[in-house]
């Protein structure tokens, strides 16, 4: 597993090596977002997947240049990716990756999950994992219809979320989604609120980790 650690990172479109799980599929998660900043609820939505959905292991994958955020600021994707580096390093199932924030132009998911899947073939299982609003406007992404094939897509939600009419929507549309949806207590944090907190001057210690906290504060992010 430090070999897969170690891997990653190291050169703008590095992928890891998969974790050898013996004669089976690997199940590997993918777990998209902005990430602005990471925080505590994005990496509970993490672990609860990997024992929920079985998953040998989670690629944590800031966007480079977000498909639905052309029209307003978003930090340095480096400091997204640092942070993000940062918040996953003490849990050796936990990876982050290069890989979208290495990519010019807009960051389309189907683009990550079809090269994904030429990389590692039939070798191993995609579950893109995000938050249910991000999934529940599937329908509305560059190549949804080939999304589809490419993974499972697994919705973290935040208690009280309208998950019916979110699944109507793909349901109806006839293409065959596999989505599955987690309830996630801890995603009552969100990166808007860490924002908000900085900017008015305010701790956001124990709503990330401290070392998130500290890299905040050394590159000055979200201060007004
Ligand atoms: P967003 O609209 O900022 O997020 C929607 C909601 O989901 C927010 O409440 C957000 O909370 C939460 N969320 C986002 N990522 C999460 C995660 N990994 N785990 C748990 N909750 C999460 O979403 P986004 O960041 O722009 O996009 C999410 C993912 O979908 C990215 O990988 C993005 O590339 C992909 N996407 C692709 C397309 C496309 O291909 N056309 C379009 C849209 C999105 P926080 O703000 O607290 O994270």
């Amino acid at each position: 597993m430090s070999a897969l650690v170690t891997t990653v990172g190291l050169s703008p479109t590095s992928l890891p090596e998969l974790p050898y799980v013996g004669n089976r599929v690997v199940r590997v998660g993918i777990m998209g977002g902005t990430f602005d900043p990471i925080h505590n609820g994005h990496l509970v939505a993490a672990e609860v997947a990997m024992g929920e959905v079985g998953l040998d292991v989670v690629l944590f994958m800031p966007a480079g240049s977000p498909a639905f955020k052309q029209d307003r600021h978003v930090s340095d994707p480096e400091d997204r990716y640092a942070m993000t580096l940062l918040a996953t390093s003490d849990n050796p199932q936990f990876l982050t990756s290069r890989f979208e924030i290495a990519r010019p132009g807009i960051t389309y998911t189907a683009e990550t999950l079809g090269q994904l899947h030429e990389h590692y073939g039939d070798a191993c299982h995609l579950y893109f994992i995000s938050g249910a609003d991000a999934i529940a406007s599937i329908l509305t992404w560059k190549d949804a219809d080939k999304l589809a094939s490419l993974a499972t897509f697994v919705g973290a939600t935040r208690p009280g979320y309208d998950l019916e009419s979110a699944q109507r929507g793909i349901e109806e549309s006839g293409l065959d989604f596999d989505v599955r949806y987690l309830e996630i207590p801890a995603l009552s944090i969100s990166s808007s609120y860490l924002r908000e907190r900085v900017s008015q001057g305010k701790s956001v210690r124990y709503l990330t980790p401290d070392a998130v906290v500290g890299y905040i504060e050394k590159r000055g992010l979200y201060r007004s």
